[in-house]
């Protein structure tokens, strides 16, 4: 793969009709969500799916690990819904992880990533230690596929990100960096954020947004080069760090159409930045 080659994200929901379109449109590389459960659980369903990926050409780079039940609704729902902080839902949760690393596997991708929650800016919160355990064992069964598991940015600030890294103390621990999410969720300048956090960095999301506007809001998702982020900079910091991976683009709209019209334009801009 050449260096910071445009991909795309394919976000929950997706088909292989879309992803045929997204090939022919001139992509090589996406990274996917995980599959629903009645296809991770079920032998033959998921062997069909992988054979289908493999056929596409298409590079998958990552495999994203969700949930039903979440909710990017506002910062309080995404505390109670997204990830493992829950602890009602966290040991399910960890199982379904392991599944989808599996299934990862056997499709040749050696990379999973998650948001995996709201992370406790002070490690004395109790909610601090559950979520150390909780990743660390789902790092722990990637690490056993040859895999890295790389963390979402946004839901913490970059220092407290580091200082989680720091304390899970596994090499296989990485970060998949979207300047738009620090944005969106209003943690922190992203360029900056790149920068505290770049040793750690293996993927990284194209994706811009504005700031909230109200507490508890999250911010609003805009088009590559329309939002806050500063495309040109994300770009030049990212050359700076010496990231030589995908530009994975991602856009979080419901209309496919539009999507695709973002997305084709979104690659014209990034491409013309480097
Ligand atoms: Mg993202």
């Amino acid at each position: 793969m050449a260096d910071m080659e445009v991909g795309v994200m394919m976000s929950v929901g997706w088909t292989m009709e879309q992803i045929h379109q997204i090939r022919d449109l001139g992509f090589i590389n996406i990274q996917i969500s995980a599959p629903p459960e009645e296809i991770l659980k079920d032998q033959s369903k998921k062997r069909e799916l992988i054979d289908c990926l493999t056929d596409s050409g298409l590079k998958v780079t990552t495999v994203f690990v969700g949930f039903a039940g979440e909710s990017y609704a506002d910062i309080p729902t995404v505390v109670e819904t997204v990830g493992y902080l829950n602890p009602d839902s966290r040991s399910d949760r960890v199982g379904k992880t392991e599944r989808i690393s599996d299934f990862a596997n056997e499709l040749g991708v050696d990379k999973v990533a998650a948001h995996v929650g709201f992370v406790p800016e002070d490690p004395t919160d109790p909610a601090h230690q559950p979520m150390v355990d909780a990743v660390g064992s789902v790092a722990d069964h990637c690490k056993a596929n040859g895999q890295a598991f790389s963390l979402e940015t946004g839901q913490e600030t970059a220092p407290a990100l580091l200082h989680f890294l720091e304390t899970l103390g596994r090499d296989n621990v990485k970060v998949n960096f979207d300047p738009a999410n620090m944005i969106l969720y209003g943690s922190g300048e992203p360029i900056e954020a790149l920068g505290i956090v770049a040793e750690h960095v293996i993927s990284v999301h194209a994706k811009d947004g504005k700031w909230p506007t109200a507490e508890g809001q999250l911010g609003k998702e805009f088009p590559l080069g329309q939002g806050d982020v500063g495309m040109g900079k994300f770009v030049a910091k990212l050359q700076e760090i010496g990231y030589r991976g995908p530009l994975t683009m991602e856009r979080e709209i419901p209309d496919w159409n539009q999507k695709v019209n973002d997305l084709v334009a979104g690659k014209a801009l990034l491409e013309s930045l480097m």
